[in-house]
């Protein structure tokens, strides 16, 4: 593909999957005007969600989902050996995700919760980060497909790229959105890392923080604007551990 009449070059992309939903891996079949261009820009040659081809040789290999089992580890451990860039896409591989919320609880009761009288092997979760090298991280529940091909150009083109510095409510106020505070509920915004172009608070509800701590919090006034509007510190903690991105300062597993 030419550019500027210079030849860009083709990465092989591969797709893998862990503890997750899948719904970061099906933004890569998602926005149907772009998408032809965007697989025209990359190789795909090992995805399984979408393809029944398999090859081991790859340049980027994108990682969606957390670790919770043994079995995750090898495979997890063997794909960074391949990939010469590794990408965490998503709050799950990022963070831990939604899953995180069981390293709450004793495992054993996690097992008789869910599983009853058939136990099944599982580990807290943990990110990718945690266990191997990440070159990248994309997060997001799920991950912005335009900001994922934003990100492939500037791999292709060998171009730093820069997330935003701003929290959600600055693009919040740039769609002209009610504040939820003003509604009466708790929103995130204010310390949240923007780059999402905040759709929840546009589409009726509060930010929960799905792409983690942004890059110059006020946590103390954060705190003081939810006391001051009826939430408890409790509360607030309970909402930031939901996708896991605000470990640091609420202290969670
Ligand atoms: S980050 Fe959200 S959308 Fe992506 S895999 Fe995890 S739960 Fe699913
Ligand atoms: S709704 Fe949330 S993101 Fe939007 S301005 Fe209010 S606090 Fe900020
Ligand atoms: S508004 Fe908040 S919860 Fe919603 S996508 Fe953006 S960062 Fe995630």
């Amino acid at each position: 593909m030419k550019y500027l009449f210079m030849e860009s070059k083709r990465p092989k992309v591969a797709v893998f999957d862990f503890t997750d939903c899948e719904g970061c891996e099906l933004q890569f079949a998602n926005k149907e005007e772009t998408l032809v261009d965007f697989l025209k820009a990359i190789d795909i040659v090992n995805f399984r969600e979408v393809m029944s081809e398999k090859s081991d040789e790859y340049d980027i290999a994108f990682i969606e989902g957390s670790i919770s089992r043994a079995d995750e580890i090898e495979r997890l451990l063997t794909i960074r050996q391949k990939a010469k860039f590794l990408i965490a896409l998503g709050s799950c591989a990022c963070f831990g995700g939604v899953n995180r919320m069981k390293n709450k609880f004793p495992m054993s009761d996690v097992n008789k919760e869910v599983y009853g009288e058939t136990p099944k092997e599982t580990l807290p979760v943990r990110s990718i980060k945690e266990l191997v090298h990440v070159d990248f991280e994309i997060p997001g529940c799920p991950v912005s497909k335009a900001e994922v091909e934003r990100i492939v150009q500037h791999i292709i083109w060998e171009v730093p790229y820069q997330f935003p510095v701003y929290p959600v409510c600055f693009e919040c106020k740039q769609r002209f959105t009610i504040c939820r505070f003003e509604l009466g509920e708790l929103c995130l915004g204010p310390v949240s890392a923007g780059g999402c172009d905040a759709p929840c608070p546009a589409g009726g509800t509060p930010c929960w923080g799905c792409r983690g701590i942004c890059a110059a919090p006020n946590f103390q006034e954060f705190f003081n604007l939810a006391k001051e509007r009826g939430f408890s510190k409790e509360e607030v903690i309970e909402r930031m551990d939901f996708f896991g991105g605000f470990r640091s300062v609420t202290g969670s597993k």
